[in-house]
């Protein structure tokens, strides 16, 4: 893939206390890929996510988002925050609102735009993700991987450059993993820049153009898919491939 890098993190070193969580991490994502981040439990992958979306600070390296320092605070952070979209376990939805509300309320509040507009635009994202005839109901009406297709379409609803998805589907019951899956994939066949924290390999292997192997905190591989699930160069990812596969 031509790299035309649109998250680049250097050296990038986090602590929570005494605990180092990220240790030296380097990681390029270019424009349109599609990165799969996996490893084990504890090893570093959400906070990754989050030091890219400045929900954490870091302590030393560098993060930049087209090219660009994350700002520390005020409009530019909040500018980051709908360039860097982010889809969590928890689909953390508005109980008390429709799901077109859910769509339509950021637009509205941080973009400005007008309701019409962002309704418009809600409903045109819900058929993409299947759901345009779910706009009306509330969020506890739907399953749950309604619910995080409807979360899926909240996060695109800011025109968001990039998606960071940490475990989207890890909460939800094995029949509706695949609808979730299967939109992300059309995403990223779109040519959506996206990383996906995720234990699906099936996903890894389809759609990622590369898969980041982390443990204890550090990047220990970050390879084409099939170079990796064929023949993984570390103790470390043969371990934790030979306990999920
Ligand atoms: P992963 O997503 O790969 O499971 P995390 O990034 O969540 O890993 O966690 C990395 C390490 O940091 C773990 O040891 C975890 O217990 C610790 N950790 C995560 N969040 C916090 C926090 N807010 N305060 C203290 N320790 C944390
Ligand atoms: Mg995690």
């Amino acid at each position: 893939m031509a790299v035309d890098p649109l998250i680049e993190l250097r050296d990038v070193n986090k602590y929570y206390g005494r605990l180092h969580v990220l240790k030296d991490v380097s990681l390029t994502v270019g424009r349109g890929e599609v990165v799969v981040v996996i490893g084990p439990s504890g090893s570093g992958k959400s906070t990754l996510c989050r030091a890219v979306n400045r929900l954490e600070t870091i302590e030393s390296g560098r993060i930049t988002v087209g090219g660009r320092d994350l700002p520390e605070e005020g409009k530019a952070l909040a500018r980051l925050r709908t360039e860097v979209g982010m889809v969590f376990q928890s689909f953390n939805l508005f109980a008390h609102r429709t799901v077109l509300d859910n769509v339509s309320l950021a637009p509205v509040k941080v973009r400005r735009r007008s309701r019409a507009d962002a309704d418009r635009r809600s409903r045109e994202l819900l058929d993409r993700v299947g759901l345009a005839d779910q706009a009306d109901k509330y969020p506890a009406q739907l399953s749950g991987g309604q619910q995080q297709r409807v979360a899926i379409a909240r996060a695109l609803a800011m025109d968001p450059e990039v998606l960071l998805f940490d475990e989207p589907t890890s909460a939800l019951d094995p029949e509706m993993i695949n609808e979730v899956l299967e939109v992300m994939r059309q995403l990223a066949r779109d040519g959506m820049t996206m990383v996906v924290v995720t234990h699906e390999m099936g996903f890894a292997r389809s759609a990622a153009h590369r898969v980041v192997f982390m443990a204890d905190g550090r990047v220990i591989e970050d390879r084409a898919p099939e170079e990796f699930f064929t023949s993984p160069r570390s103790e470390r990812a043969r371990d934790f491939l030979s306990k999920i596969l």
